[in-house]
């Protein structure tokens, strides 16, 4: 049975993470000596590019009621082109759309499922096995599923995605779309940077920036970058930042390139959300703070001095 990848597409485009899961899902199919298909749910262009990384077959359900996510539409759907394709492993992405979709996902489908994986599974002695991480990124735990069926959500940045093929036709499905339980009265949309969960540059602060009116320093910065910001949890708390900038155990966890963590501690529910950045810079007067342990790059200095000199040296460079 064939591994199917849901491709999420945000106002038509294929979000960075699609080509990603696509290549986790012909890595997965050629564990399981089967092979990749991608799925592109409501309007979508370009979709023949997920043959490059892996997907031998595209399958489209263009009807524009898939425009607007909803679990309950997503799941029918997902579950009749999984029937159709006779596809037996379903991969979505760890993202809030793919979290809201695991479960049902598995109980429509009889399917055994594990959230957050971050490796390609195995298949050893006939048992498919695959890895996630456990206690907030301190350990690894393997997972064997036993059941026919399967889904699984691939945390982001998992993996490089690489072109291992070339564009394939896309296959119009026709399925049962039904209508939403929900309607949707308005979205309205964050302007501007690119949201957190997908960002590759991320300039984030805590207490040590003293109060809100100090936030100016993060966004030169950030701007200077092209980074999205976040914050400590009690930053958000006391209302300095928005709750959705607030990164960790209890807020968003990412996993960008590069991490800049600004008059943050390091607490362990903070790295909780922030430990699987590629590159962790810390800036911190204080030598003992816990984050240098967990930081590619530390400055011990005051903030208020190191980080305009941070950003006028990017402006430089960048002249
Ligand atoms: P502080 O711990 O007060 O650290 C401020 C840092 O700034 C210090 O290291 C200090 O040396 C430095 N500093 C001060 N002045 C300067 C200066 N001028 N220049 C340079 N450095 C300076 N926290 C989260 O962030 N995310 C979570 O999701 C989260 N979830 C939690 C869940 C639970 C159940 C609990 C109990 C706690 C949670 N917390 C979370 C809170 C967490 O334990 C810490 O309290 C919090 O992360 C500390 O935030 P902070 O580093 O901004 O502040």
């Amino acid at each position: 049975m064939m591994v199917l990848v849901l491709a999420e597409t945000q106002n038509g485009q294929f979000k960075k993470a699609a080509y990603e899961l696509v290549h986790y899902g012909y890595q997965t199919a050629q564990a399981m000596g089967t092979s990749c298909a991608a799925l592109v749910l409501g309007t979508a262009t370009g979709a023949e590019v997920l043959g490059k990384y892996g997907a031998s077959k595209v399958y489209h359900v263009s009807d524009t009621a898939l425009d607007q996510f909803d679990s309950q539409v997503y799941t029918a759907v997902i579950a009749q082109v999984a029937e159709k394709a006779g596809a037996g492993t379903i991969v979505v992405g760890h993202t809030s759309l793919g979290k809201s979709l695991l479960g049902r996902l598995a109980v429509r489908l009889k399917a055994g499922s594990v959230p957050a994986v971050n490796a390609v599974p195995v298949v050893d002695g006939g048992v498919f096995k695959v890895r996630k991480p456990v206690f907030s990124g301190k350990a690894f735990a393997t997972y064997e599923v036993r059941s026919d069926k399967k889904v699984l959500s691939l945390m982001g940045n998992s993996l490089q995605p690489q072109e291992v093929g070339s564009e394939v036709a896309v296959e119009a499905l026709s399925v049962d779309v039904p209508a939403p339980k929900v309607t949707v009265k308005e979205v309205k949309r964050m302007e501007g940077r690119t949201p957190l969960p997908e960002a590759e540059l991320v300039v984030s602060a805590g207490r040590g920036m003293k109060g809100p009116e100090n936030w100016n320093l993060v966004e030169d910065l950030a701007e200077q970058m092209g980074a999205t910001t976040a914050c400590s949890r009690p930053v958000a708390d006391a209302d300095w930042r928005p709750h959705h900038e607030h990164v960790g155990q209890t807020g968003v966890a990412i996993r960008p390139n590069l991490y800049i963590a600004i008059g943050i501690s390091g607490a362990i529910q903070h790295l909780a959300g922030v430990n699987s950045s590629k590159t962790i810079v810390v800036i911190n007067k204080d030598p003992e703070a816990p984050f240098f342990k967990a930081a590619d790059y530390g400055v011990v200095g005051d903030l208020f001095d190191v980080v305009p000199r941070l950003t006028e040296s990017i402006k430089k460079f960048k002249a």
